[in-house]
């Protein structure tokens, strides 16, 4: 017998969308001088607002004033006082969480109860996480009154909006530099409400700037000579442009990029529990996650019997409307993702392997696409080595645990990792082999500010979270 849910769709009233959004400049909302973009819902392909965009004299007039900010206000302030600020932040947030969560989950498609109960309760778990390093800077590590670097240059991507925004704003406040960011095309709307907050918040004027457009204003603001210090979260292609474009500069940049992860289940794991962890690791925000469990490595053993399971498992999810609490995978961000994972899909069909997607029912408009999941995998195909981005799982077999890390680590990528296993003394063995910035064990995909998240090899450099990420913000 099968469960009929009624929709139980939250109200897009609670994201009070305006007609129009501007950027937020030296402490205010200005009119930028770029071509404005009109941002879309990708679960209905509606136009959901116009976004006004920076031109170059933007970003320098933006780079200015946070310049201006942080050598005479938040630079100089004490420690102490910063935090009130960055606390106060945290706080707005999440009295506006509702509202964040609508709009996010309208701009983006993610799922409401990810939106909900991900995206934003860790946003603002960052502000307050970085709240408290505030004033006790001296303490962190990195000798008496460490030193701020001066403007930050962040560009994010936009498969998590306002967390990326967090990721970036909060340790480079809490360490005393101030921000020009600019959100994903995309994406912006979470990014520009956060300025509301900030606003409301009452920080000097050019501490926070967020500068809303395309690929060109992310490289004017990185290339701009009086920024310090680069933070890029997005694909190993742009990152490897920024990366060149920097070399010489003495600018301190870190990169967050793509990533291929390995997530291994073991002959002894518990099934059921590593199939929601598997479940989770790759169609959580319909897998546009850069530390997604994209390769399933299973013991042969166990193959048949994991993949029949998972098979069931995933027959369950629910995709389609975003705004429904019901729903578990929602809409791709945009048609160009979208086809970008079909091209990947095919691929692995032309290549030999065996494609099963769930047969679920899809929404006839927006950009969908069904989980799917490819067995008989071998690593030399294109589905095994590169990033698809998407809710499409890569189902790769081993027999000894020698060849399970062998597998795991071939990959140009290294950001994360899971493991599935009962042993205490296998999650050790494995997790000290495994060439990934976070490993897993017995879970997937928590993120928390405490720990440090970042790569190895091509997914990037640098860590950001916990003690460790402030050192991308200090001058050491
Ligand atoms: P992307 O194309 O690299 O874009 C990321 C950001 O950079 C966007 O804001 C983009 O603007 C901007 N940009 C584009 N070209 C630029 C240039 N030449 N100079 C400076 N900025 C430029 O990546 P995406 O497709 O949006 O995001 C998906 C990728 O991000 C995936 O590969 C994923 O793995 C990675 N990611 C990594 C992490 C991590 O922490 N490691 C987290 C999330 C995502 P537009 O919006 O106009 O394109
Ligand atoms: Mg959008």
């Amino acid at each position: 017998m099968t469960w009929d849910y009624a929709p139980a769709p939250e109200s897009r009233a609670i994201a009070n969308l305006k007609p129009s959004y501007r950027m937020f400049l030296d402490g205010e909302f200005v009119e930028g001088s770029g071509e404005p973009l009109k941002t879309i819902n990708p679960a209905t392909e509606e136009v959901l607002a116009e976004v006004s965009t920076a031109s170059a004299s933007d970003v320098d007039r933006a780079v200015k004033a946070a310049k201006r900010a942080q050598d005479k206000v938040w630079g100089p302030m004490s420690g102490a006082e910063r935090a009130k600020y960055i606390f106060r932040i945290a706080r707005m947030m999440a009295e506006r969480s509702r509202e964040l969560a609508v709009l996010e989950s309208l701009d983006n498609g993610k799922p409401i109860k990810e939106s909900r109960d991900v995206d934003v309760p860790t946003a603002a778990a960052h502000f307050f996480y970085h709240a408290g390093w505030a004033d006790k800077l001296d303490y962190a590590g990195y000798g008496p009154n460490p030193r701020p670097l001066g403007v930050a240059g962040q560009v994010i991507p936009w498969n998590f909006p306002l967390l990326m925004a967090a990721w970036k704003i909060a340790p480079a406040l809490a360490c005393g530099n101030t921000v020009v960011l600019k959100p994903a095309e995309t994406t912006p709307l979470t990014a520009l409400v956060l300025a509301e907050i900030i606003q409301q918040a009452e920080l000097p004027p050019g501490v926070v700037n967020i500068l809303p457009g395309a690929g060109d204003v992310g490289a004017e603001l990185v290339n701009h000579p009086g920024v310090n210090k680069i933070a890029f979260t997005g694909s190993t292609e742009v990152g490897k442009i920024i990366q060149k474009s920097l070399a010489g500069t003495g600018k301190k940049v870190t990169l967050e990029l793509g990533g291929k992860a390995a997530n291994i289940v073991f002959d002894d794991a518990p099934l059921d529990q590593a199939v929601e962890g598997i479940v989770n690791g790759i169609f959580f925000n319909q897998g546009h996650v850069c530390c997604a469990g994209s390769r399933l490595l299973v013991q042969e053993s166990i193959a048949e019997e994991l993949l029949e399971k998972l098979h069931k498992r995933v027959s369950t999810l629910r995709i389609g409307d975003p705004l429904d609490k019901n729903t578990d995978v929602g809409a791709i961000n945009s048609r160009d993702q979208l086809t970008k994972i079909q091209d990947l899909v095919a691929t692995g069909e032309a290549e030999g392997a065996v494609r099963w997607t769930s047969a679920c029912p899809l929404p006839d408009k927006g950009f969908f696409f069904a989980p799917t999941v490819f067995a008989g995998v071998s690593q030399a195909m294109r589905i095994a080595r590169e990033e698809i981005f998407g809710p499409v799982l890569s189902v790769l077999t081993f027999r000894t645990p020698d060849e399970a890390i062998a597998k795991a680590n071939n990959t140009p990528y290294g950001l994360s990792a899971g493991i599935w296993t009962e042993k205490g003394s296998r999650i050790l063995w494995a997790a000290n082999q495994l060439r990934a910035g976070v490993v897993w064990a017995n879970t997937f995909n928590r993120f928390d500010p405490t720990a440090p998240f970042g790569g190895y090899q091509e997914s990037g450099f640098g860590r950001e979270g916990g003690r460790t990420g402030l050192e991308a913000y200090f001058d050491v």
